[in-house]
């Protein structure tokens, strides 16, 4: 018999299940809306004239490929934790953050949650959101953590546009003291809505109250056009990091660099820790080595190097911002014109909250019934949960997806 007679068939990722599907799909009018990753105008991949002119830099420099140390490289977590914490960061100035370069946004969560797992002194469980990043339960559950769970948002409600936010208090109020919370920075996967920054400051005065620790995942930026973005002002996407750690509360934050610069395969992220002083972060830093040591030894270069030269030359900085505003206008767009289609199709429902959602995801409340029948019938493919990938959409192919919704929902 074979070694692995007894091995039984799992289910497909729920997520990468999408792409399988449309990839068998023959139509010329299929569309892939499962990927969260950026499509341009014309639905291909985009990669960032502000990364080839990196590529381009590093290239002529020459560089060997050595290996890094195993939290990675230390110009790139500075500018990866200068990005999130800011300039005049206490943590940054009195050189008590830790910090290790990671494999993307989940390599992050995975040594984060291994990381409480082992060390965490209250009860090792942690909350997510209802609904969140699919991934982030088996993550936590791999690492050792048990996995509960509270409410983020009921589908659209008119008078919150969507966010639950008396039934996210209400269920952290209910977590024991000193539960470990995970949240959503900015762009909440899958929903598009985030707390707005007085909900924020709310929630901080919360979680002191509880003693909760707070487990801040970073990953999916807003996409989202506001004023300061294209000036450089990246404050708004971490506001509630930022203020959190203003407030004194000792975060954790897990950062991933594949949506903001298009560095998907590159896989960059970083993990951090803010600690109590200089000591203690000592400390964590060699237990962070003796998690990472048996997972992979060290992270890999060449992504870490990009972001490292993009962050830390003015000029490509610069220039990433006005990419990044390119891309989040593009989305905008694309939600006004699919809202106005689905307006004058007189698509039954309120769509409203396709326009006030952020970044790269929409909810679109479509059931799993619906989802199945754009599937089959107009060769439409999403997760069964309703969430779009905005990205996805473009000038030739929103129209007929705003006609197979009506149809689908008719
Ligand atoms: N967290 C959230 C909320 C995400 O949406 C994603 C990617 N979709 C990730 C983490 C991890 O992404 P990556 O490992 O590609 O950085």
């Amino acid at each position: 018999v074979s070694a692995w007679a007894n091995v039984p068939a799992g289910p497909p990722d729920p997520i990468l299940g999408v792409t399988e599907k449309f990839k068998a799909d023959q139509s010329p009018k299929k569309i892939n809306l499962g990927v969260g990753a950026y499509r341009d105008g014309k639905g291909k991949p985009y990669v960032l004239p502000s990364v080839l002119k990196a590529e381009e830099i590093l290239y002529k420099k020459m560089l060997d490929k050595e290996y890094l140390p195993i939290t990675g490289l230390s110009d790139f977590t500075k500018a990866a934790a200068k990005l999130a914490y800011g300039e005049n960061s206490k943590p940054l100035d009195e050189n008590r953050l830790a910090i290790t370069q990671s494999i993307s946004g989940t390599g992050a969560l995975r040594i984060g949650t291994a990381f409480l797992a082992r060390f965490y002194p209250g009860a090792k469980a942690i909350y997510l959101p209802t609904p969140t990043w699919g991934n982030h339960i088996p993550i936590a559950k791999d690492s050792g953590l048990e996995v509960k769970q509270y409410k983020v948002k009921r589908y659209f409600d008119k008078e919150t546009v969507g966010l639950d936010f008396e039934g996210m208090k209400a269920d952290i109020k209910a977590a024991p003291e000193g539960s470990i919370i995970l949240l959503h920075a900015c762009a909440h996967n899958p929903t598009g809505i985030d707390p707005t920054e007085e909900q924020w400051k709310e929630l901080s005065v919360l979680m002191k109250e509880k003693k909760h620790f707070s487990f801040f995942d970073m990953a999916s930026p807003r996409f989202c056009a506001y004023q300061g973005f294209a000036s450089g002002d990246i404050v708004k996407d971490a506001f509630a990091v930022r203020y959190f750690v203003e407030q004194g509360h000792q975060i954790l934050l897990c950062q991933s660099f594949a949506k903001n610069l298009g560095l998907y395969g590159e896989r960059v992220g970083a993990i951090s820790f803010v600690c109590a002083d200089k000591e203690e972060k000592a400390r964590v830093d060699s237990q962070l080595k003796i998690i990472i040591r048996p997972l992979y030894s060290n992270p890999p270069i060449h992504g870490a190097r990009l972001v490292h030269t993009i962050l830390d030359t003015p000029e490509l900085y610069k220039e990433w911002l006005v990419e990044v505003k390119g891309m989040a206008d593009r989305i905008i767009s694309m939600r006004e014109k699919l809202y106005n289609k689905l307006v004058e199709l007189k698509t039954p429902g309120e769509w409203g909250h396709i326009k006030s959602q952020i970044g790269m995801f929409s909810f679109t409340g479509l059931k799993p019934e619906q989802v199945d029948k754009l599937a089959e019938k107009s060769s439409i493919y999403l997760t069964r949960d309703g969430r779009i990938s905005m990205a996805a959409l473009n000038e030739s192919n929103v129209e007929y997806f705003a006609e197979s919704v009506s149809k689908a929902v008719k």
